[in-house]
């Protein structure tokens, strides 16, 4: 295991969609492995293979951020089967930190993928948990909070991280 570097806003592979895994080998086995790693210590609740430069369809999410296994999610190629309803929370990103803003997301989504044995899983989530997978399946298509907010607040979001950016002094945040 190792913890990767993530990376910010501004670079490419946030902003591109990312490739569906073909096989589920031992090299994607690491990739997660590194994905949980680097999830535990930012801390965070969620973290999309392209947050650490690799740009794959793999997600992983744990709202209880490792104090309880069994809400660990790790799935590949992730994808809606049914969604409905309405919330607005407010979110952050590992990428954009020291920012958040709120999306509107949908109150209840299921979701489908692989696990790392290649079995289909299905997984339904409300409140949190279904932000959580709209906020890292966004990620993987390309997609980031910011990109969903209304375009008055997605303009001044963007110009200060633009600055930011430029800058490259995201540590201070
Ligand atoms: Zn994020």
């Amino acid at each position: 295991m190792a913890l990767r570097p993530i990376v910010r806003w501004g670079d490419p592979v946030l902003h591109a969609p990312s490739a569906p895994v073909t096989e589920i080998d031992g090299s994607i086995a690491a990739l997660v492995e590194d994905m949980i790693e680097t999830m535990y210590a930012a801390p965070g609740i969620g973290l999309a293979a392209p947050q650490i430069a690799v740009p794959l369809r793999v997600i992983v999410i744990d709202l209880s951020v490792g104090k309880d296994s069994k809400q660990l999610i790790t799935l590949i190629n992730p994808a809606f089967v049914e969604s409905s309803g309405e919330q607005r929370e407010e979110e952050g990103c590992l990428s954009i930190p020291g920012f958040g803003g709120s999306p509107v997301r949908p109150a209840r989504v299921v979701v489908k993928g692989l696990d790392l044995q290649g079995r289909e899983r299905t997984y339904t989530g409300t409140e949190l948990l279904a932000r959580a997978f709209c906020h890292e399946i966004d990620h993987i298509d390309g997609l980031l909070f910011v990109d969903r907010l209304t375009p008055l607040k997605r303009d001044l979001l963007k110009r200060k991280l633009r600055k930011k950016a430029r800058a490259g002094d995201w540590e201070e945040e």
